[in-house]
C-alpha cells in the first residue's frame, strides 16, 4: 500500500507508521480532535511549529469541495432533486462528514512534509 494511503487511513506516524496520530481511533467519538504531541516510537514532533496546522484548511477546502462534487454528480445521474433538497443534502453531508474531513485534512497535512522512512520502520520494530 501506498505510505501515505496507509498513514492517513490507519492514523499513523507518516515517518515509522507505528505510533497513532490521533488519540482515538475513531472519528465519530467525543475527542476526535485530540492528537499526540509526539510519536509514541519514533518521537516525531507533529505540530512542528505554532500554527503549522492551519494549512490542514487548504486540503480541508478541497476535501469538502470534493464532498460538494460527489453529490453533485449523484444528484445529477440518480437523485434528481429540487435545488432546496441538494442544497440541504449537500449541507447535511458537509456536517455529518466533518470529523472525519478534520483528521484526513490533518493527516494529509501532515504527510506533505514528512516523509516515510523505511530504515526507520524496521529499527522500531526490531
Ligand atoms: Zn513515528
Amino acid at each position: 500500500m501506498n505510505p501515505i494511503i496507509f498513514s492517513v487511513s490507519k492514523n499513523k506516524c507518516p515517518r515509522c507508521h507505528q505510533g497513532d496520530v490521533f488519540v482515538h481511533g475513531h472519528a465519530f467519538k467525543k475527542g476526535f480532535d485530540k492528537m499526540h504531541s509526539h510519536c509514541s516510537c519514533c518521537h516525531l514532533k507533529y505540530e512542528k511549529e505554532p500554527g503549522f496546522f492551519y494549512g490542514a484548511m487548504y486540503v480541508s477546502y478541497a476535501l469538502t469541495v470534493a464532498i460538494f462534487v460527489t453529490v453533485w454528480v449523484l444528484n445529477l445521474w440518480f437523485l434528481n432533486l429540487s435545488t432546496t433538497g441538494f442544497i440541504t443534502t449537500v449541507i447535511l453531508s458537509i456536517i455529518g462528514l466533518m470529523t472525519i474531513v478534520y483528521r484526513t485534512a490533518r493527516l494529509v497535512w501532515l504527510n506533505f512534509f514528512v516523509r516515510y522512512n523505511k530504515t526507520m520502520d524496521v529499527e522500531v520494530k526490531s
